[in-house]
């Protein structure tokens, strides 16, 4: 099963993504997180990678594109495969439709989760106070720029999903439970 998590910066995509790895053995590929990942090793990608995330745009589409590409082997869409971060722009949803259909996969689910943008800076603002690992974005002034860059790359493809009947919506301002049980409805009791 190939499921992935859409919505603003701050809308809880991490929090589900996680769980669902616990709960039901998903393999969570989080393209933010390789980033970090990335960052924190000092590779030539981190390097690169860190001033444009810190300035709250966009990874160039190839880098993600082949960061996913190695990541997105066969075998881990039998245990359940969580994108967490990606796609985010109409070119990398056509090249994972592309990758899908080459491995002869498709996508299950696209949950968008839903989020009242004003809370977005109190949620971001707990989490950079909660979180063990800093995030030089995870400010107040570059929710701003990556809300902008979410509404004007990222929120085209919720229409290209609905239109393939992809797509489910799910309201991200409820308790984390009720979001994952609004969740598990949507994939239908997945047990691996
Ligand atoms: P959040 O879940 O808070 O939106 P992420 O951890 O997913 O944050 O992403 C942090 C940053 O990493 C983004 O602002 C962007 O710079 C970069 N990034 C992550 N995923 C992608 C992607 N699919 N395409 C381009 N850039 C990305």
């Amino acid at each position: 099963m190939i499921v992935i998590l859409l919505g603003p910066p701050g809308a809880g995509k991490g929090t589900q993504a996680t769980r669902l790895m616990d709960k039901h053995g998903f393999v969570q590929l989080s393209t933010g997180d390789m980033l970090r990942d990335a960052i924190a090793k000092g590779t030539e990608l981190g390097k690169k990678a860190k001033s444009i995330m810190d300035a709250g745009k966009l990874v160039e589409d190839s880098i993600i594109l082949d960061m996913i590409r190695e990541r997105l082997v066969d075998g881990n869409h039998k245990k359940g495969v969580i994108l967490d971060g990606f796609p985010r722009t109409l070119t990398q949803a056509e090249e994972l439709d592309a990758m899908l259909t080459e491995m002869e996969l498709g996508i299950d689910h696209v949950i968008e989760m839903q989020v009242d943008e004003q809370m977005l800076a109190d949620r971001i603002v707990k989490r950079a106070a909660e979180s063990e690992q800093v995030r030089d974005d995870d400010t107040v002034e570059v929710l701003q720029q990556r809300l902008k860059v979410y509404h004007d790359s990222t929120a085209p493809i919720i229409p290209y999903y609905r239109v393939k009947g992809a797509l489910s919506v799910v309201d991200g301002m409820q308790t984390i439970e009720s979001v994952a049980s609004a969740i598990d409805d949507i994939i239908g009791g997945w047990e691996v």
